[in-house]
């Protein structure tokens, strides 16, 4: 027999899924022996039973008839008793708290007849009508749908004819008034009068909350929370206490600490002589509970020792909501409260003194998300103007400069000291020197994977992209907000990229403590607390991870930043950086060379330039591994645009003149190189199979790279990676043609010189024959981002414009698969990799580069699947070190 019904004696927060949080809490609570009105709860199982089928599960009314009965008896009235009623609040609650999103019914049991009872009984005229008219109001809004805003007009038509400031000044005749007006309301909008019977209200009360469940806005806080829509409501019935029977009664709500930053003491709003509802809908000034401590001392004592019993219960903060009936304290609801990242980490640290909870439990209640906004410096945008405009947070945090809207210009200022913010409509890898010299970036289109937004967060650096309403005239260096306001270059402008807004000038930043810590190991005066409490959380996970943690790097700089974060190494070294500046020149001769003669010459000066660059990343990253990955991307990218370049042979031409030769060589290179699908074209290892010389040269850089660091006493670990192998046999080649090279550089420098040889798995042939290519590879490192596009059939810079939002409103996918690892399919390709290649090579060494290796439920399915390591960028490795120690919990 399936049970629908529970008494609060019954429960326990153990049964969140069944009771729903608030439910199984006044249970909890109960169990505690702290003063709860007694109650029930309606299971959601019944809530689902009703949603498919529309009709009251069989049964359920029998038990909510004996289980009011129960009630009653306690209270010794029954429901609506007309000389003394008995009245009830019907209040939803799912397993995950959604607040205000549903609906609840209170004083449940009052009619035209029990409100003359309850008027006598508690000797207030006043408190009886108020309560009926708050009665008939919510039943007529919730259960009978008529529009709420017209109870509120004919209150206020009656408050203004009163010349009442707020309806505690409306008397008890006031109020009479008032019931009848609703009434009239709810039989003109409806055709039916209010239910006059106990029974019925109850019983459609539980029905209406039920339905709540798929309102409109329960919904959308669903979909936005990523919460499944099939969980359901619970339902608590409870007596009621009233919080509105004069000024020693009232109701408040309150934390066990202060949830912004974990400090010890009560916080937390009162609000004398009114019902709970009134607190939280802002209706009346409330005042800090401290002043419950002067107006009813004895109700303050009590509130306080209850709120240490439930501290100490729950082990952690805990919110309350509390009601004072004449002196006497009740409880109506309890739960872990929600609270800031700073809060999280202070209250995890302080809980773990206090021995209330364990350091591996401290660990699992801060999250590297949290971590990650503690990092990024802050708005401090009180008394500050307007946003210009609005566009997607692609990349946290804060950033203040003038505007520039080319690279080069940023280039220009930056060095010059003055501090920058690249607006572009979009940008591309030519942008890549100006963005980095820029404080922030700022785009009008494009979505939080454009390649602004993967660039930006890859580097920690502030983006907002996709601020549609802004148009941007790069040609004539200026932009225009939708208000008018026109921006012109080296205007100041504020970025805030956790909130996805522009402002105007420069809105005053606020520096994180706990990035100056990661950066140097210090501690400000007065922020010691957060910054302990990191330092231990990462401290912990330190020791209880298995995953190591390494970053994506291109720069000795960067390696050296990573490695202050906590790097154990760069998995992911991208030469193409390498490749742009004032190389650019020698890598086109490269590409345009019609001989092996002047490719070689090309090639051969490049050569000290790639060497250098490894030299100073290994000395950088000197005795732990460096992957550095061979040139990846298609050579046209390193080729001026093919419209810019017709364009300027074009305009050349008009003016009569005849084109330079090189343009004219250029376009027949662009036009000879061009491809539909680049992604998909001649990129990665098929580079290395057909452009002659290429790598060799770079296996020899690296090769005189590491002889040059272990003849200066380092301790160099290069490690070379293949991207883009799809088969065995590519991999062999460019294998045989590295060993090849490395062979001759220790016979020519004298210095044995051995660099592990791998791969990137990141096409799904690859994953597929991952046992033959690990026979050819020491290391495998997924490049989900690459796997990801090819899994899925997406291309990651065209899909996210034009039809991700769609998918994830219609809950295709909860998240873009371009953040967090799609599991089902993207993320079994990587398990079947994993079992192969170990199969194969049981030494392989196995980890993740991509964005994926950031993202903190990524980085617990590669704990899951086995990985050895994750790669992210420096800026994501505290973050990564936080969640594979979590996910080791
Ligand atoms: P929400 O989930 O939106 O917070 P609640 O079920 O907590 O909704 O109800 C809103 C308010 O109604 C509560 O804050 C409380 O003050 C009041 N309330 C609910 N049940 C009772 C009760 N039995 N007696 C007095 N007030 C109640
Ligand atoms: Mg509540
Ligand atoms: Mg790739």
């Amino acid at each position: 027999m399936v049970r629908y019904v529970y008494d609060f004696t019954e429960g326990g927060r153990e049964m969140a899924g069944l009771l729903g949080g608030k439910g199984s809490n006044l249970a909890e609570m109960t169990r505690l022996g702290l003063p709860v009105p007694p109650g029930f709860v309606i299971t959601t199982d019944a809530c689902r039973a009703f949603l498919t089928t529309g009709g009251e599960p069989a049964g359920m009314s029998r038990e909510v008839s004996d289980h009011l009965r129960a009630v009653e008896e306690a209270a010794g009235r029954l429901l609506g008793q007309r000389d003394d009623p008995l009245l009830l609040s019907v209040r939803s609650g799912a397993r995950f708290s959604m607040p205000g999103m549903m609906e609840t019914i209170l004083d449940i049991g009052l009619n035209d007849d029990s409100v003359l009872g309850l008027a006598k009984v508690s000797g207030s005229e006043r408190f009886a009508w108020d309560s009926y008219r708050r009665l008939v109001q919510m039943f007529g809004s919730t259960v009978m749908g008529v529009d709420g805003r017209l109870f509120e007009r004919a209150m206020a038509e009656l408050k203004d004819r009163r010349g009442a400031r707020d309806d505690v000044h409306l008397d008890a005749g006031d109020l009479a008034e008032l019931v009848e007006t609703y009434k009239t309301v709810i039989r003109r909008e409806t055709g039916e009068d209010f239910p006059q019977s106990p029974a019925e209200q109850l019983r459609r009360s539980i029905l209406a909350v039920f339905e709540s469940w798929n309102g409109e806005r329960a919904r959308l806080y669903r979909r936005r929370e990523h919460i499944s829509d099939d969980l359901g409501t619970a339902v608590s019935v409870q007596r009621m206490v009233f919080g509105n029977l004069g000024p020693d009664s009232g109701s408040g709500v309150a934390f066990t600490r202060d949830p912004a930053t974990g400090r010890p003491g009560l916080y937390g709003d009162y609000l004398p002589n009114a019902q709970g509802e009134d607190v939280v809908a802002g209706i009346r000034n409330t005042v800090p509970l401290g002043e419950l401590e002067r107006l009813d001392p004895g109700s303050y004592a009590r509130l306080r020792a209850h709120m240490e019993t439930l501290e100490r219960h729950y082990r952690d903060l805990c919110d309350i909501e509390f009601t004072i009936e004449r002196g006497t304290l009740w409880m109506l609801q309890t739960r872990v409260g929600k609270r800031t990242a700073e809060a999280a980490f202070a209250l995890a640290s302080a809980l773990a003194d206090e021995g209330l909870i364990t350091p591996d439990e401290g660990l699992a209640r801060v999250s590297g998300e949290g971590l990650a906004r503690l990092m990024f410096p802050r708005f401090d945008t009180s008394g500050h103007a307007d946003p210009l405009a609005r566009g997607l947070p692609a990349s946290p945090g804060a950033a203040v400069g003038a505007a520039v809207f080319h690279s080069a210009e940023a280039v220009r200022r930056a060095a010059a000291g003055e501090k920058v913010v690249l607006v572009r409509q979009e940008t591309t890898p030519d942008d890549l020197p100006g963005m980095i010299a820029a404080q922030a970036v700022l785009t009008s289109r494009g979505g939080k994977t454009s390649h602004a937004a993967v660039v930006a967060r890859g580097m920690g650096k502030v983006c907002v992209c996709g601020a549609e309403e802004l148009t941007v005239d790069t040609g004539a260096r200026r932009f225009t907000a939708p208000d008018g306001t026109v921006v012109e270059e080296g205007t100041v402008i504020s970025v805030d990229g956790s909130a996805g807004a522009v402002y105007p000038g420069s809105v005053p930043l606020v520096d994180s403590a706990v990035m100056r810590f990661l950066e140097t190991g210090g501690t400000d005066e007065g922020t010691a607390g957060v910054v302990d409490a990191v330092a231990r959380a990462l401290a912990r996970a330190d020791t209880v991870r298995r995953l190591e943690v390494r970053a994506n790097a291109d720069t000795p700089e960067d390696a050296a930043r990573a490695r202050r974060f906590g790097a154990q190494g760069i998995g992911l070294c991208r030469t193409e950086h390498m490749f742009l500046g004032e190389r650019r020149k020698l890598v086109e001769e490269m590409i345009l060379a019609d001989s092996d003669v002047t490719r070689d010459r090309a090639l051969a000066a490049l050569l000290p330039l790639q060497r250098r660059d490894f030299t100073a990343i290994l000395e950088a990253m000197d005795g732990l591994p460096v992957t550095i990955r061979l040139l990846d991307p298609p050579l046209h990218e390193f080729l001026p645009d093919r419209t810019d370049l017709a364009v300027r042979i074009a305009a050349t031409e008009a003016r009569g003149d005849l084109p330079a030769a090189h343009d004219a060589e250029l376009l027949t290179a662009v036009n000879r190189m061009h491809e539909e699908n680049p992604m998909l074209g001649l990129r990665g290892v098929r580079l290395g199979l057909v452009v002659p010389g290429l790598v060799a040269m770079q296996v020899r850089a690296i090769g005189e790279a590491v002889a040059e660091r272990l003849r200066a006493g380092g301790a160099p670990r290069a490690e070379i990676m293949v991207p883009l192998v799809g088969d065995v046999r590519e991999l062999r080649i460019v294998r045989d043609e590295v060993r090849r090279v490395l062979a001759e550089v220790s016979e020519e420098s004298g210095v044995p010189v051995d660099c592990p040889v791998g791969t990137m798995i990141e096409l799904p042939r690859a994953a597929l024959t991952a046992g033959r290519i690990a026979g050819e590879a020491e290391f495998f490192s997924f490049g989900t981002n690459d796997l990801t596009q090819t899994t899925w059939g997406f291309s990651r810079d065209d899909v996210e414009a034009e039809f991700f939002s769609a998918y994830l409103d219609k809950g295709v996918f909860p998240v873009s698969p371009f953040e967090t690892i799609d599991r089902d399919g993207v993320g079994r390709l990587v398990t079947i990799a994993v079992a192969e290649g170990r199969a194969a090579r049981p030494d392989l060494k196995i980890g993740v580069c991509g964005e994926h290796g950031g993202d903190p439920e990524s980085v617990h399915f590669f704990h899951f699947a086995g990985l050895d390591y994750v790669s992210c960028s420096p800026f994501r490795v505290p973050v990564a070190r936080l969640e594979a120690g979590r996910a080791a919990l």
